[in-house]
């Protein structure tokens, strides 16, 4: 089922790591609904053209994309000032880019720490505090951080991101106090397992060290959290997104919302 329009035409939105799993999930449904797109995340420029054509051509929008490393806080703020450069605002910014390692506390090296907070948490902080200005001024915005489960529970061997994305909560918090009543709201999306590259890692590791198949690894997977027993899909992820963007959710601010099949209604 597709949700009616939510009248998103005109907007502009920003989605960092949106080339690949849930940010190309919500670059797709926010272009579904007339808004543009400025793609950001990695891939090889035939991948990005493609992606690019595929999008301007399906949607009639307009889809730019910037490389910008967003683990680097320079490059973020670079990316903010592209992106509102050439009299064009970003009305929505989606911080979507994140990474995972999965190691106990005493073995987490301390690079993928440093990666984890700076992609995971950092970025948000720097590509809100420079996009946030020009958002105030036109008196609408919309920020949605794409934070996880992890944001509200904890998984061991999972250190980096869960403090990050607790974080990215914290972050989200604020963010709607400090624009409340300013046509600008903040939110966090929270899901639980998505099928995307991500998972797919994890999936793949789980079917190694157990040596079972990937049915049995999925089963497991799900098993082990989400009570649904099914993933949630990027698309799902884009449609939330999609209605956060829209005018109906003008007064929902400040909220982190689970996708995650009551993996923590438990
Ligand atoms: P993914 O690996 O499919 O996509 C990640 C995207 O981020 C890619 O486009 C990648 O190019 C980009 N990226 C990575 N590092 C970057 C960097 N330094 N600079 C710019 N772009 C970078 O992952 P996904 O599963 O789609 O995850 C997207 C977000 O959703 C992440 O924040 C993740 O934590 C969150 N999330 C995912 C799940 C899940 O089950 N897949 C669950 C909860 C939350």
């Amino acid at each position: 089922m597709q949700l009616k329009a939510m009248h998103l035409r005109g907007r502009r939105a920003l989605i960092t790591g949106s080339t690949s799993g849930i940010g190309l999930g919500i670059a797709e449904e926010l272009a579904r609904h007339d808004c543009n797109i400025v793609l950001n995340g990695f891939g090889t420029p035939d991948e990005i053209a493609t992606l690019q054509r595929r999008l301007t051509q399906q949607h009639s929008v307009q889809v730019e994309y910037i490389p910008a490393d967003v683990s680097n806080p320079e490059a973020c703020r670079a990316m903010a000032l592209e992106a509102q450069s050439t009299s064009k605002a970003v009305d929505i910014l989606i911080n979507n880019a994140g990474i995972q390692h999965v190691a106990p506390i005493e073995d987490f090296p301390t690079d993928r720490w440093d990666a984890i907070l700076a992609i995971n948490l950092s970025s948000a902080f720097h590509l809100t505090a420079a996009l946030l200005p020009l958002m105030r001024t036109r008196g609408w915005g919309r920020i949605i951080n794409i934070a996880s489960v992890h944001g509200l529970v904890g998984s061991k061997n999972k250190s980096a991101y869960v403090a990050a994305k607790h974080g990215l909560i914290g972050l989200t918090k604020v963010t709607a106090l400090e624009t409340a009543g300013q046509g600008i709201t903040c939110n966090a999306i929270c899901p639980g397992w998505v099928l995307t590259p991500m998972v797919e890692t994890q999936l793949q590791t789980r079917m190694i060290t157990d040596n079972i198949d990937r049915a049995q690894a999925e089963h497991l997977l799900l098993g082990e959290k989400q009570p649904s027993g099914n993933f949630s899909t990027p698309t799902q992820i884009g449609a939330l997104t999609a209605f956060l963007c829209s005018d109906h959710a003008a007064n929902l601010t400040g909220a982190s919302l689970p996708v995650d099949g009551a993996w923590t209604a438990q």
